[in-house]
């Protein structure tokens, strides 16, 4: 079995970034009147037209991608997957979708190198994950849409719990991926 492991609000801190560069603490926006637990649209909670969003992301170029942080989590969902390896798993890579910009696909490629290694090399950019599905590949993404997507062209997918999906209340995200990746490798 393949295992496909997203990048944002999986392993790297996103959401978290983009508040900071709006001026918004995740307490803070968690307190606006607009926003809607498990409701996927960003953009849409903080007010803002995809434009007014994306342009101070976008004038810090590569360097945005490059410093988000690790989410808690990430370092144990790796060290799993690459303990599992060789028994249950054949390899794992990482699939990003990049934004727009071209800088965010140099940063992307900074944060795996740093986090990683310099010589970790299984990195897919692509905002279409659907394409590389296929009965022996799971998925493990944050997105609703881009999970019911890549099990519509085939393959299997397990939705990692986060605030901007319908499993926001789950209060261990780490163990609840564990769980149903598990019950995936053993079927
Ligand atoms: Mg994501």
């Amino acid at each position: 079995m393949r295992i496909l492991l997203d990048c944002h609000e999986v392993l790297a801190d996103f959401t978290g970034a983009a508040l900071e560069i709006h001026g918004y603490s995740r307490k803070e926006f968690e307190a606006l009147p607009s926003y809607i637990p498990g409701a996927w649209d960003l953009v849409r909670q903080l007010g803002l037209s995809d434009e007014d969003f994306w342009y101070p992301i976008n004038r810090a170029g590569e360097g945005f991608w490059r410093d988000l942080l690790m989410l808690p989590e990430a370092p144990y969902l790796i060290h799993w997957l690459d303990t599992q390896r060789l028994s249950l798993i054949e390899e794992w890579y990482i699939v990003s979708s990049p934004s727009q910009h071209t800088s965010s696909y140099a940063g992307i490629r900074a944060w795996v190198q740093e986090h990683l290694g310099m010589d970790w090399n299984r990195l897919v950019l692509t905002n279409h994950k659907h394409l590389l599905a296929n009965p022996d590949t799971i998925l493990i993404d944050d997105s609703e849409s881009n999970t019911a997507q890549f099990e519509r062209a085939g393959g299997n997918a397990i939705l990692y719990p986060a605030w901007c999906n319908h499993l926001h209340a789950c209060d261990d995200p780490l163990g609840y991926t564990l769980k149903n990746l598990d019950h995936s490798l053993k079927c």
